[in-house]
């Protein structure tokens, strides 16, 4: 072994079919991606509602550069917190109905910053085994004892609390990434409330989605309790970047007090909060859109009925295609590519090892022509 193995390193990420590569696009995030001077029909992103390039959010970003300049100059505590992030943060909370948001320049230190603050040595916290890497990362942080139920498996989340110790925090993703389907919430907060725990939710492919007018996965499911923390990002549905926790005000103001990844970072430009009020509005007024990507689900799953390869059991926009091995997902993608459609190929450790799928992301910016162009070339490459 040598400092400078990299080579063998990369060599062995090959063999596993592992390598990850990135494709340039040529063309604002939207339905149909550019790619070395292909067009593609995309299902490839996270813009589930379809306003990473709406012409509302685009000009609100450029009005708030020319009021708020390019950056903020330092982080929130310091001298970085502007009007913006301001009514921003005052937005959010109203939207989601939670006493009070604190906006991050991203879900992963949203999550960093977040586990760390609830609980640390001598602690416990209880996280889903699918959760996303960010969750996953921030545990680890937190220096807290970890323990990791098997997916949604609530009787496990009920051992694991009644021995733990001190503080005791549940984690979950709300809609899991790789999967789309939506956590037992209710059976969490009720075992939550009986052990005096928190429960964590990253809403990160709920949020503007699912719920009341988009205020996300809590809405669905019903619920509210001083004891949820909600986490919600912006560079998913909102279209823009960043993310937000929001609760209980004093847990609030103590995340803001104590989070490192909030302190020691610079804030994100307040034109990026310029955009994402506007964001937040076409969210709230964002039925059709919501109605749109619930048609299209419905279309895939007619479309692909009898499919080689299962959809894997999901009610959001989310829509994976268990293939198995990393090798077969890889030429599957290529196949479809090939045939003008873009799905990416999701592999361990993204997903567990064996469980290689297709994830399959559908916006309201597709149409039902994308979609029927998509049933096709899975089904052909079923058949090849
Ligand atoms: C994407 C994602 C994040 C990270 O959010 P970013 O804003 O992209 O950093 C966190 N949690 C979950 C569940 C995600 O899917």
């Amino acid at each position: 072994m040598s400092a400078l193995d990299f080579r063998a390193r990369l060599g062995a990420l090959a063999r596993d079919d592992l390598t990850r590569t990135r494709l340039t696009l040529d063309a604002p995030c939207g339905p149909e991606a550019v790619v070395d001077g292909q067009h593609l029909i995309a299902f490839a992103g996270n813009d589930y509602l379809g306003l990473a390039n709406h012409p509302e959010v685009v000009e609100a970003l450029r009005e708030g550069a020319s009021r708020w300049g390019a950056g903020a100059g330092a982080s929130h505590l310091v001298s970085g917190h502007q009007r913006p992030h301001e009514e921003l943060e005052q937005a959010l909370a109203a939207f989601t109905g939670l006493a009070r948001a604190l906006f991050f320049s991203t879900g992963y230190m949203a999550n960093l910053a977040l586990l760390p603050a609830l609980a640390g040595r001598g602690d416990t916290l209880i996280a889903d085994r699918l959760n996303h890497a960010s969750l996953v990362d921030a545990a680890l942080l937190s220096r807290a004892t970890v323990r990791r139920y098997p997916h949604g498996d609530i009787a496990a989340v009920a051992r694991m609390l009644a021995s733990a110790v001190g503080r005791k925090v549940v984690v979950t993703d709300g809609v899991f990434s790789m999967d789309g389907d939506i956590a037992p919430l209710s059976d969490l907060l009720a075992l939550c409330e009986q052990h005096d725990a928190l429960l964590v939710v990253d809403d990160a492919h709920g949020f503007g989605v699912l719920g009341e007018r988009g205020r996300g996965v809590l809405s669905h499911s019903g619920l509210a309790s001083p004891r949820i923390i909600y986490i919600g990002t912006l560079g998913k549905a909102a279209g823009v970047a960043g993310a937000f926790v929001a609760g209980h005000a004093d847990l609030i103001e103590w995340l803001m007090q104590t989070g490192r990844s909030y302190r020691y970072t610079t804030a994100a430009p307040p034109a990026l909060a310029c955009a994402l009020l506007v964001s937040l509005g076409l969210i709230e007024a964002g039925d059709g859109r919501r109605a749109t990507l619930a048609a299209h689900r419905e279309r895939l799953k007619q479309g692909l009925t009898d499919l080689r390869w299962p959809l894997m059991p999901s009610h959001t926009a989310i829509q994976p295609l268990q293939v198995g091995t990393n090798a077969d997902v890889l030429a599957l993608g290529a196949q479809l590519r090939a045939r003008g459609v873009w799905a990416p190929a999701i592999r361990p450790p993204t997903v567990p090892a064996g469980t290689a799928r297709l994830r399959i992301s559908l916006s309201a910016a597709h149409t039902g022509e994308h979609l029927d162009a998509l049933c096709r070339a899975l089904i052909e490459a079923g058949h090849d």
